[in-house]
């Protein structure tokens, strides 16, 4: 009988840890996306700005002439496009972390090709690592 209540307990322990694995990852990729839209919003109005100088700059001058302020902005443009990058990076190990505790596999990496030698090859493989002989693709 309390055989029967660990079992129980142990099952509804892993159900709620994986629940809270999810919702975590969920929450996490969430705050990634908000995250990005934040930065891409920050980089349109640094566009926009960087628009602004360079327009009054000719209107003032007549001419344009790469000043400190528009080298800057660029900088802090590039920034922007840099920290979408790293959250973009962010989100695909979120996904994939979400992905093992939901037990959705890659599409990609999902399906192996298993040789007559034995080998396990990737799904996209075209010829066995392990004899060399070409894959045939009977997984679809
Ligand atoms: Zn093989």
């Amino acid at each position: 009988m309390s055989n029967f209540f660990k079992k129980a307990t142990d099952s509804l322990n892993k159900g709620v840890a994986t629940v809270g694995a999810n919702s975590k990852a969920l929450l996490e990729k969430s705050k990634i996306n908000s995250a990005i839209s934040n930065l891409e919003n920050e980089r349109v109005q640094l566009v926009q700005l960087l628009g602004q100088n360079i327009y009054n700059m000719y209107k003032a001058e007549n001419q344009l002439e790469v000043k400190e302020n528009i080298v800057n902005l660029i900088g802090e443009v590039d920034k922007r496009l840099e920290l979408i990058a790293q959250q973009q990076e962010l989100l695909k190990l979120v996904e994939q972390e979400l992905n093992l505790v939901t037990g959705n596999s890659n599409p990609i990496m999902g399906h192996s090709l298993t040789c007559p030698c034995g080998h396990e090859n990737p799904g996209d493989a075209k010829f066995c690592a392990g004899c060399g002989s070409q894959t045939t693709s009977t997984t679809t």
